[in-house]
């Protein structure tokens, strides 16, 4: 059997399992002439058990263990380097089967580990704060390349470690993915076979791309708008891009018309770049943008790296502005900074240059 698809490992013609949803697995399994349930067992071994050989599928026949290993494979990430920092924040480079890396970090804290994922290997917007999109868009991952993030980082965890969130937040605009973005969150979800988690412990961060966030909506996870900036003129100089895809009036009328439950709300995150949208008058002109929105705000104080001429605002600053968006009954928090030790963050993935590599100062936080 051949099969027409990037499911396979280059230098092969055999399928990929991991590459097949599961209406694909579904049609494999009636070729084989299997039960339907046979299905179900496959996906649990590949997404429960995280399964590298298929001779490890113990619940199917020894003969069809052989059948299924004749024509597939599991082909998992083989490459795997991992960045360490002393706050135990861990940033895993992955290896694609056509060479390029992808990222994604593991950040702990207190008593939480959350896992930030990349969609696209670079990311066409460039937003002016942000090293990824300096690569430009190498290309968009595809749903199982998503996947391998997780799994990878799920076969990292230390003893009594688990996921407890997951954000798509790592290199690239994920609703520009959003085919394989949305096969990526239902096997995420998917109770039978998948990882059985709550749309809850999933967010979606997005740049700004208005048309597409009703598209997200009906699988209930929560939603991330990176805004950074109270004026057209000043979001067209971060983020010229999606700027000029979505102006701010565009983008706050997609957000008011979200259909939210009465329990849930938007975030709102705000980039703090020294003297350029940290000013008292920067705050107050965000207040009258998200009033209306059940939202929360969090402020990410920028972290500066070698090349960009953005800086981070003094702490009084950062506070001043927090003060002023508080007293306004808005629920803000300011993002801490982590891991100056570990190679790349956000809004710093993607860039392996060994002049980087020297002097990163890179800090783990939110990107988008
Ligand atoms: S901030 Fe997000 S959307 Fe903007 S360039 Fe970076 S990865 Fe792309």
């Amino acid at each position: 059997m051949r099969h027409e698809n990037n499911a396979f490992p280059a230098d092969t013609t055999l399928i990929n399992l991991l590459a097949l949803d599961e209406k694909e697995m579904g049609r494999l399994v009636q070729r084989f002439g299997w039960p339907r349930y046979r299905t179900g067992q496959i996906l649990r071994w590949l997404y429960q058990r995280r399964a590298k050989d298929i001779h490890q599928m113990t619940d199917l026949s020894q003969g069809e263990r052989t059948s299924l290993a004749s024509i597939t494979t599991i082909s998992r990430a083989t490459n795997c380097r991992v960045f360490s920092s002393i706050d135990h924040t861990r940033k895993l480079v992955l290896t694609l089967n056509d060479g390029l890396t992808v990222e994604t970090v593991m950040i702990p804290d207190e008593g939480r580990l959350t896992l930030c994922v990349s969609t696209q290997v670079g990311c066409t917007l460039d937003c002016g704060f942000c090293l990824t999109g300096t690569m430009g868009l190498k290309r968009n991952l595809k749903p199982h390349e998503i996947m391998e993030q997780v799994l990878t980082a799920q076969d990292r965890l230390d003893s009594g470690e688990r996921i407890t969130s997951l954000v798509f937040m790592g290199m690239g605009e994920p609703l520009a993915n959003m085919e394989a973005l949305s096969e990526a969150i239902r096997r995420l979800t998917n109770k039978p076979w998948g990882l059985g988690w709550s749309p809850r412990r999933i967010t979606v961060s997005t740049a700004g791309l208005a048309a597409r966030l009703k598209d997200i909506a009906p699988f209930g996870v929560n939603v991330a708008i990176s805004l950074n900036a109270t004026t057209d003129n000043q979001r067209a100089s971060l983020m010229p891009a999606v700027n000029g895809i979505a102006p701010l009036k565009t983008l706050l009328a997609a957000c008011r018309r979200y259909p939210l439950s009465p329990t849930r709300r938007l975030t709102f995150e705000y980039v703090l770049l020294a003297g350029v949208n940290d000013r008292s008058d920067d705050a107050r002109r965000l207040i009258k943008l998200v009033r209306g929105i059940a939202c929360k705000i969090n402020l990410i104080p920028f972290n500066e790296f070698p090349g960009n001429p953005y800086r981070r605002p003094s702490e009084y600053d950062i506070s001043v502005f927090q003060s002023i968006v508080r007293q306004a009954g808005i629920d803000v928090f300011v993002r801490k900074s982590r891991g100056r030790d570990v190679l790349g963050a956000c809004g710093q993935l993607g860039n392996l240059s060994p002049e980087y590599a020297e002097r990163a100062l890179t800090q783990i936080e939110a990107r988008c």
